[in-house]
C-alpha cells in the first residue's frame, strides 16, 4: 500500500505547522477599500505570519500603501509587510519612505526593484540618484532600520535576465543584502518550482522560498498578468477555463479546484508556507487555507510529516 499523503493530515493543531501570508494593493476608491477590509476582517482570524501590501508601479501608490500599512498596524493585529520599489526615485527618497515605515512601527519591507514606469517593453535603467536594484534597496533598508526583509524570486526566471543562474546570482546578492525570504512569482507548474528550488539551494541559498499562489478568479486577467510576469500559463489550464467566460459561478469552482490541487501537491512535497496573491478577495483564499489545516482562532498547523508520524502511533 502506498503511504499516505501527508496532505490529508493537514489539520488545525499547535505551531510549528503551516503557514500562510496574504498580499493585498492599496485601494482606489471608497468602494475598493471597503472590499479590502472585508477581505482583511475575513483572512486575520486565520492569523497569518504576515500580510503584504503591494506599491503601485513606479511608487505611484506610496501615500495609499503608507495609509493601508498604517491602518492595518492601528487596527488590526495582522504583522504588515509594506512593499517598497527604488524605480523612479531618489535615494533620499526612497530613504524617507524606509525612515516613515520604520517609525510608524513596520518591522517588515518586501524590497523590489519595480518595472519601468513605462512598463516591461522598456528596457530598466535605475534612477541616476538612485538604488541600482532591489540588493542595493535591501542594503539601504539594512543601513537604515532593523527591519526584516522579503524579495522576489523568479521560478521561470525574471524576464530582464539572460539566463536562470544570473537571475539566482541576482536572489544570492539579494540574500548577502539581508533578505531572510524570498517570495515566488506565482506559477501554475509545481516542478518549475522545485527545479528551480533544487538550483537555488545548489547556488548556497538557504533562505525560505515562499511559493506565491494565484488563485485564478479571472482566468484572462490572469494570463494578462502572467504575459507581463514572464510566468507560463499551461494549455491545460486554459482547457479548464475554457467555455466558462460568462458562467462565474462554475469558474470559481474550477478556480478552487485548480489551486487546492496546486497548494495540496506543494504540501506532499514538504511545503509549509504559502503566499496567497489575493486580489483583495476572501472566499477562494479563505477555502484554500481551510483545505490547508489553517482554522480560524487556532494559529498555525502542525508540519505535515508530524500529522503523518502521529496517525501512525
Ligand atoms: C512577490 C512579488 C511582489 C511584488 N510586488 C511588487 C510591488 O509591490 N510593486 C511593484 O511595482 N512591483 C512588484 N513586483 C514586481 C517587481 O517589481 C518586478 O518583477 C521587477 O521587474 C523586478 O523587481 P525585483 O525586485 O525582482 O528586481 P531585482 O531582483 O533587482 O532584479 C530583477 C532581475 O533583473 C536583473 N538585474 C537586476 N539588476 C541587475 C544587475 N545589476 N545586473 C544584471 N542583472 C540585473 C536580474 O536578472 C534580476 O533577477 C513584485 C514581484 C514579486 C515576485
Amino acid at each position: 500500500m502506498s503511504a499516505p499523503r501527508p496532505s490529508r493530515f493537514a489539520r488545525a493543531g499547535a505551531a510549528p505547522g503551516i503557514r500562510v501570508s496574504f498580499e493585498f494593493f492599496p485601494p482606489k476608491t471608497a468602494e475598493m477599500e471597503q472590499t479590502l477590509w472585508e477581505a482583511i476582517a475575513r483572512l486575520a482570524p486565520l492569523e497569518p505570519n504576515f500580510v503584504s501590501v503591494t506599491y503601485g508601479a513606479a511608487g505611484s501608490t506610496r501615500e495609499r500603501t503608507h495609509a493601508t500599512v498604517k491602518r492595518i498596524l492601528a487596527e488590526t493585529m495582522l504583522t504588515p509587510a509594506a512593499h517598497l520599489t527604488c524605480v523612479a526615485a531618489t535615494r533620499a527618497e526612497v530613504d524617507a519612505v524606509i525612515r516613515a515605515y520604520a517609525q510608524a512601527g513596520v518591522r517588515h519591507i518586501v524590497a523590489l526593484r519595480g518595472d519601468p514606469p513605462g512598463g516591461i517593453d522598456e528596457r530598466y535603467a535605475p534612477h541616476p540618484g538612485g538604488y541600482r536594484n532591489a540588493a542595493d534597496l535591501a542594503a539601504g533598508i539594512k543601513r537604515i532600520a532593523d527591519i526584516e526583509i522579503s524579495v522576489a524570486a523568479y521560478p521561470e526566471k525574471h524576464p530582464d535576465s539572460p539566463s536562470v543562474a544570473a537571475d539566482i546570482d541576482m536572489l544570492k546578492a539579494k540574500v548577502d543584502a539581508g533578505a531572510t525570504r524570498a517570495i515566488t512569482q506565482f506559477f501554475f507548474e509545481n516542478d518549475l518550482y522545485f527545479r528551480y528550488l533544487d538550483r537555488v539551494r545548489g547556488r548556497g541559498i538557504g533562505i525560505p522560498i515562499v511559493p506565491g499562489i494565484l488563485p485564478v478568479q479571472n482566468f484572462k486577467q490572469a494570463r494578462n498578468f502572467a504575459m507581463r510576469a514572464g510566468a507560463s500559463v499551461p494549455a491545460w489550464l486554459a482547457e479548464r477555463f475554457d467555455g466558462l467566460d460568462d458562467d462565474p459561478a462554475t469558474r470559481k469552482l474550477i478556480a478552487a479546484a485548480v489551486a487546492a490541487e496546486q497548494v495540496l501537491d506543494l504540501v506532499d512535497h514538504g511545503v509549509t508556507d504559502f503566499h496567497f496573491y489575493t486580489m483583495n478577495r476572501a472566499d477562494l483564499v479563505y477555502a484554500i487555507c481551510h483545505l490547508l489545516g489553517v482554522r480560524p482562532g487556532k494559529g498555525q498547523t502542525p508540519h505535515p510529516e508530524e500529522r503523518v508520524e502521529q496517525q501512525r502511533t
